[in-house]
C-alpha cells in the first residue's frame, strides 16, 4: 500500500515536472517593438519577456540586476541594434550571460543620421513597415533555429503577421493622401521618426538639439530660437513624445502659434491595455494623430 502510493507520488511528479518547470523556451528583447513582433510570432509557444518597459527610453537606459537575472533564463535575445540601445547594454547583457543574440535591423538599408561623432546608421528602422517586416523574417529565422520543432507553427504566424504589416502599409498611404503635399512636414523634438518620413512623403523638421537637452532646462534664447524655426517651417501642428514636459510643449507651440498635434509613439509603445500596446497599434495611432493635426 506505501509503495504503491509512493508510486503514485513518483509518477505523478514526473508528469508534473515539465509543467512545474515549463517546457517552454524563453525570449528575452530588448524593447517593446521587439517584444510584440517576437510574441506574433512564438504565439504561447514560448515566453516572451521585455527588459524595457512602456514609455522607457532605450538610448539612456542602464541595465539592471534583475536584467541580467532575466537574460540568464533565455534560450534566444532579441535586440534593435544599430546603437538604439545606448552603449550596447543588450549585447552586452547576452554576452556576459553567453546567450545567442538576434539583431533585427540585420538586412535593412540603414538611413544616415547626424551623431555626436558623425554619421551613423539611423536606427529607429521600425517605423517604416517594410522595414518591420525585416524584423519579423530575421526573428522567425533565430525562433526556428533554437525550436526547429515547432517552426512551422511560426511560419504560419509570421506569414498572417507579414500579411498584416503589408496590410498596415497600404492603409497608412490611403491615410496621408489627405494630407496636402506641401503640409506633411513633420515636427518633433525627436529624430526618431526618419523611415516614417521617407517612406510616407514627409520632410521630417526636428528643431535642432531637442533630443540632447533637458527640456524643462532650455533658456529663453535657445526656446526663442525653436519658437522661430516652427513659424519658419510653417505648419499647423508640432507633435510631442508622451515622456515630455507637456506644459514646456505647450508654450513652445503658443508662441509659436502652432497646436499641439498629439502624442506620437516612438522609442517605446504605449503600456498594456492602450490602443499603442502593439506595433500595428502604436502606428495606427501616429498616423491618425499626424493626419488629424496636418490636414
Ligand atoms: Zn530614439
Amino acid at each position: 500500500m506505501r509503495f504503491r502510493s509512493l508510486l503514485v507520488l513518483l509518477l505523478l511528479s514526473l508528469w508534473l515536472t515539465p509543467l512545474a518547470y515549463g517546457q517552454h523556451k524563453v525570449a528575452v528583447c530588448s524593447t517593446t517593438q521587439i517584444a510584440d513582433f517576437t510574441r506574433q510570432i512564438v504565439g504561447d509557444d514560448w515566453e516572451v519577456l521585455c527588459v524595457l518597459g512602456p514609455g522607457q527610453d532605450p538610448h539612456s537606459y542602464e541595465p539592471r540586476i534583475e536584467d541580467s537575472e532575466m537574460v540568464a533564463r533565455a534560450d534566444l535575445c532579441l535586440q534593435n541594434g544599430w546603437h538604439l540601445e545606448g552603449g550596447e547594454w543588450m549585447q552586452d547583457l547576452a554576452d556576459n550571460n553567453s546567450k545567442p543574440l538576434v539583431t533585427c535591423v540585420t538586412g535593412v538599408v540603414p538611413l544616415q543620421a547626424a551623431d555626436k561623432e558623425g554619421l551613423v546608421n539611423d536606427p529607429h528602422a521600425w517605423f517604416a513597415p517594410a522595414n518591420a517586416a525585416i524584423y519579423v523574417r530575421n526573428i522567425l529565422a533565430g525562433v526556428s533555429k533554437t525550436d526547429p520543432e515547432n517552426a512551422h507553427m511560426f511560419q504560419q504566424r509570421a506569414a498572417l503577421y507579414l500579411g498584416q504589416l503589408n496590410a498596415l502599409d497600404l492603409w497608412i498611404k490611403n491615410q496621408v493622401v489627405q494630407i496636402p503635399a506641401g503640409r506633411r512636414v513633420l515636427v518633433t523634438h525627436h529624430d526618431a521618426f526618419g523611415y516614417f518620413c521617407t517612406t510616407y512623403g514627409f520632410e521630417a523638421a526636428s528643431p535642432a538639439g531637442w533630443t540632447t537637452e533637458e527640456i524643462g532646462g532650455i533658456g529663453l534664447d535657445r526656446r526663442q530660437e525653436i519658437v522661430e524655426k516652427i513659424r519658419d517651417i510653417g505648419v499647423p501642428s508640432i507633435f510631442v513624445e508622451t515622456s515630455l514636459d507637456q506644459r514646456m510643449i505647450s508654450e513652445i507651440a503658443r508662441d509659436a502659434g502652432v497646436e499641439i498635434g498629439g502624442n506620437l509613439y516612438s522609442d517605446a509603445m504605449g503600456a498594456e491595455g492602450t490602443a499603442g500596446e502593439t506595433y500595428i497599434g502604436m502606428m495606427r495611432e501616429n498616423v491618425l494623430t499626424i493626419v488629424a493635426g496636418l490636414k
